[in-house]
């Protein structure tokens, strides 16, 4: 028993939620009380989650505070960024996420004892005031890939960002572990767009000065980027992933991961139980992602083409009107004895882990990347925007258990905006690619089976993973102490770090 208490804060996003309640669990196992503080709407939509654990006998809590959204002139209830919908919301929404201080210390005041840690997601830096007035020792948890952290953190570094002449200059990235080309528009930072220079500011500034970082990532397949990483930010780094293999998550707690899916798991496993292993392709575009009208329409032509059997989660069929009437023109039909659509959210982690499934067509978001790489699903690779390609290009070129869609640039792009970037044949053809490939496909297969290996022996008790996890409870442990001295030097020492493990 660790007995030390952890706040986690995460951004209010599911691509960061979810690993943070995968972590709270993960610390929890590990004998820790774990309180995930967020708003009510995303306290709602992981609340099964969290009861799940709770039920497992883990001292895993939500907490909730006020989004400040409405003083913002953001309608009432738009508390996570896959809500984000109209361009004017945005940076209100960034600039309620930064006034998030305040409920927070609110809540902190409210509690009997000061916690042990927080742990702040590295786009919540208004964290760092906080922490800082009331002594709490503060760790940064990032939730891209240390690829795309290393590189952009370079590209600032040696100036290249200035250096270019636009969006689709390339370059390589200096001083990196392998030969990385991209441009301006590939490898974005996440808050590296007009007008939010300074919450770019923050986050740097919160990151240099933590008491600790920690990446969902595993050495396996990070461990150059993630010591080149440490190095350069010469802060204290653990990589404690992939959170989504920790192997806690019952059937319940993967069906309802992030938020109560829009398709029911109970119809979806029979249907995957009734296919051959590895036959069926998993479409998704993650959370945020969409993907333009036009282009949407030629992913289902090229789909119902590759004659493969596919379950495509489309968000955009419950707010996109051009999908709705596409849709309302026959293609489920067309598709019926093959493709399984989810309206919405789908349970992604039951999809992935069901052997029916042998590749992801994926736009390469770091959790959806883990995940394909958790469970040892080769991916057809569709970036969109920020970390994505850096995604894209590690599963392809370091890993080599990805085939590339063809998609080049971001579809955010004014030209892209409406634009095919990968046309019907286009995708059929890296269908065929991914799920056949001959020779070459059954050795993507099998390297992709033994990473995914390597990623449950990573979380496992003696995986690098787990060894950085006790490390950094026990860094956390003395942190504590030292800052309770540092409050009230005459005050009670607290009970010496226990055996953990
Ligand atoms: N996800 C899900 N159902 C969906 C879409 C996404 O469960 O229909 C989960 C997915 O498993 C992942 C997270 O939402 O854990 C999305 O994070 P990711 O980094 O992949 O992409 P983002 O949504 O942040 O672009």
């Amino acid at each position: 028993m660790s007995g030390l208490h952890f706040l986690l804060v995460p951004l209010v996003a599911q691509g960061h939620i979810i690993p943070a309640v995968d972590l709270a669990r993960l610390l929890a196992v590990r004998g820790a009380r774990v309180t995930v503080v967020t708003t009510p709407v995303n306290a709602a939509r992981n609340r099964a989650a969290v009861e799940g654990a709770r039920r497992a006998g883990l001292d895993v809590e939500l907490a909730e505070i006020a989004f400040p959204g409405p003083g913002l002139e953001l309608p009432e209830g738009l508390e996570n960024m896959d809500m984000l919908v109209e361009r004017q919301h945005y940076m209100a929404f960034f600039r309620a996420v930064w006034r998030m201080d305040a409920p927070l210390e609110e809540y902190l005041r409210s509690l009997p004892r000061r916690p042990d840690c927080l742990v702040a997601d590295s786009c919540n830096p208004w964290t760092a005031g906080v922490c800082a007035r009331h002594g709490i020792p503060r760790l940064v948890l990032h939730c891209p890939s240390a690829y795309f952290l290393l590189a952009t953190h370079n590209l600032s570094k040696h100036g290249v960002y200035d250096r270019v002449a636009g969006e689709l200059e390339a370059f390589e990235v200096p001083g990196f572990p392998v030969r990385a080309v991209g441009s301006k528009a590939t490898f974005r930072g996440f808050f590296q767009w007009p007008g939010a220079e300074g919450f770019q500011r923050d986050v740097d500034e919160a990151e240099a000065t933590a008491d600790g970082l920690i990446l969902n990532t595993f050495r396996d397949i990070e461990g150059t980027f993630v010591d080149a990483y440490a190095a350069v930010l010469g802060r204290r780094t653990w990589a404690v992933g992939p959170t989504c293999a920790s192997g806690l998550l019952d059937a319940d707690a993967k069906a309802g991961r992030g938020n109560r899916a829009d398709a029911d798991a109970g119809g979806i496993v029979p249907w995957l139980d009734a296919r051959p292993p590895s036959s069926v392709l998993y479409v998704s575009f993650g959370s945020l992602a969409r993907l333009p009208a036009k282009q949407l329409v030629e992913l289902g032509r090229g789909l119902e083409a590759s004659g493969r059997p596919f379950v495509w989660a489309i968000k955009e069929a419950k707010s996109d009107a051009g999908v709705q009437a596409w849709l309302a023109e026959g293609f489920e039909e067309r598709v019926e004895d093959r493709g399984l659509l989810v309206r919405g959210w789908a349970p992604q982690l039951t999809i992935l882990s069901h052997p029916a499934v042998g590749g992801f067509l994926t736009h390469c978001g770091w959790n959806a990347t883990l995940e394909a790489i958790a469970h040892g699903v080769p991916a057809l690779t569709w970036p969109n925007f920020s970390d994505q390609f850096s995604s894209e290009q590690l599963l392809v070129d370091v890993l080599g258990v990805g085939v590339r869609s063809g998609v080049k640039v971001p579809a955010y792009l004014p030209e892209e905006a409406e634009g095919v970037q990968v046309t019907r044949a286009g995708v059929e053809k890296a269908v065929a690619e991914l799920m056949d490939g001959g020779p070459e496909g059954a050795a993507r297969r099998a390297r992709a089976k033994e990473i995914a290996a390597k990623a449950k022996a990573a979380v496992q008790e003696g995986g690098s993973s787990y060894d950085d996890l006790i490390d950094m409870i026990r860094h956390v442990a003395e942190l504590s102490r030292t800052k309770s001295h540092e409050r009230d030097p005459s005050a009670r020492p607290l009970p010496s770090a226990p055996e953990l493990g």
